[in-house]
């Protein structure tokens, strides 16, 4: 007997609607942009999506797994319109008129382009166009926005239940389990979706404390009555602009619609009755500095700046948490990751280690979010900004954030940047000849996925707001797209 197909593709990416940055595909080239081997290669081991694929392919020899386009970039801001059909139409162009048994597709379900919020919405229409009545799998992040048409288009999906994300890889093997399942005739799924109507940031959003813990507990009780296939919890993405915006409630059922939809209606009710819970209020940064500086213990103590988060889409530019710092008067040894300025790398490079420039950090994208901070820097350190992941978010990726300058600036050591991503992994302090573990203070750019590797060495975690594109206060942001109603 002939073996089956499966065709695989993806398109990740999270778009902050109110980022001042557009972007292109050469994003996208950067960070993910493989397909057959060397989408095999790329992805071999990794705690990723397709990385879930692969190690779930030697459990079905009677498959061919056949990896199509796989793209993703780093979240970022609204998204050209040209980038996102080309990299639609090489998924399209992969799944071709060949006959396929099977479609699993890794999608992030909240990208949104200059001209189009629901841009995944119009893919998975095209796919389905493209595939007919043939199954399709997609599986999201759990900061997707779902809606009951995206629903319509599919047979079996799955998402994250962690953040932060650290089951990538399950969330797609649920999906192709249940895909295969299905393809074989052996389970007839029903999908189901209960939006959440509110709006609601993701600061206390992780699944480990707080009330989307007990929401996950409440999702895994609904997963283990008779009949269910899956449930995933989705929070939404506070600054992704979207008509599907915010949380929602996605459960798959066998042959029951009924039973689908009476689970995903109860727990969107359980979330709408926390909506409060989302919103807490957060020191400013001289006040969050001063708290962990004074805390006592073993490890780091870390100030996180959320509203600067590249993976919430900020742009490494806001100088408010540096120039807390600054003024905080920090131990000696003290790190602030990071800046994101490609020009002032250059310089580093062209001044070399041991040099002292005068230089401006922060606030060259923008001021919006406050000044740029001139300081007198000492070039430390330059790298060619590769490493892999060491911790358990997106374990063992190859990253490569460009090259990079180590500083000194007032005993504080600052890391400059050439592209815009998160210092979410020990690795990244490596390169910088950092051990984190040893540090008296360290000041980042990140939020809740940092703490899947730092929060066990760390002696304290404190969220500070300052002014950025991902602030906790979302009462200034003016959305075009999402209902009225919700925001
Ligand atoms: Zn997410």
């Amino acid at each position: 007997m002939p073996k089956r197909r499966l065709a695989i593709a993806r398109l990740w990416y999270e778009a902050n609607s109110f980022s001042p940055l557009r972007t292109d595909l050469a994003a996208f080239k950067n960070r993910e942009w493989v397909s057959g081997d060397a989408a095999r290669a790329f992805y071999a081991d990794t705690s990723t999506e397709i990385g879930g694929v692969l190690a779930l392919e030697p459990e079905h020899p009677d498959w061919e797994f056949h990896y199509l386009h796989c793209a993703a970039a780093p979240p970022g801001g609204l998204v050209q319109p040209d980038a996102f059909a080309e990299i639609a139409q090489l998924i399209l162009d992969g799944i071709g008129a060949r006959g396929w048994d099977a479609v699993y597709l890794s999608l992030h379900g909240a990208m949104a382009t200059i001209d189009d919020p629901t841009p995944e919405f119009h893919l998975l229409q095209a796919v389905r166009e493209a595939i007919g009545t043939t199954p399709l799998g997609v599986s999201f992040d759990l900061h997707a926005h779902l809606s009951p048409q995206m629903a319509s288009l599919i047979d079996v999906t799955s998402g994250y239940h962690t953040y932060p994300h650290i089951d990538m890889d399950a969330a797609a093997k649920r999906a192709l389990t249940l895909l295969i399942a299905t393809a074989e005739g052996r389970a007839r799924p029903k999908v189901a979706v209960a939006k959440v109507p509110a709006i609601v940031p993701s600061f206390n959003m992780r699944t480990g404390d707080g009330p989307m813990a007990e929401l996950q507990q409440l999702a895994g009780l609904w997963r283990r009555q008779r009949g269910m296939l899956d449930v995933t919890v989705y929070g939404g993405f506070a600054y992704g602009d979207s008509p599907f915006a915010g949380p929602s409630v996605v459960a798959v059922a066998n042959k029951d619609q009924a039973l689908a939809q009476r689970c995903a209606n109860a727990i969107a009710r359980e979330f709408l009755q926390r909506k409060q819970q989302f919103f807490i209020r957060l020191p400013r940064p001289l006040d969050g500095l001063r708290q962990a500086i004074k805390t006592e213990g073993e490890g780091p103590a870390i100030v996180l700046d959320p509203a600067d988060n590249p993976l919430s889409g900020g742009i490494g530019d806001t100088p408010a948490v540096f120039q807390a710092m600054l003024e905080a008067d920090p131990p000696a040894r003290s790190v602030f990751a990071f800046f994101w300025d490609p020009p002032l790398v250059a310089e580093c490079y062209r001044h070399g280690v041991g040099a002292t420039i005068e230089a401006k950090l922060g606030a060259r994208i923008t001021q919006d979010f406050g000044a740029a901070v001139p300081v007198r820097a000492e070039i430390l350190k330059l790298t060619d900004g590769k490493f892999r992941n060491e911790g358990p978010y997106e374990h063992n990726l190859a990253v490569d954030i460009g090259r990079t300058a180590l500083l000194e600036v007032g005993g504080i050591r600052v890391i400059v940047t050439e592209t815009c991503q998160a210092p979410n992994d020990p690795g990244y302090f490596r390169l910088h000849g950092i051990e984190p573990e040893t540090l008296p203070l360290l000041c980042v750019k990140a939020k809740n996925h940092f703490r899947a590797a730092f929060s066990g060495m760390a002696r304290c975690l404190v969220d500070v707001d300052a002014p950025g594109p991902a602030s906790a206060g979302l009462f200034h942001y003016k959305f075009k797209h999402a209902p009225q109603n919700i925001w």
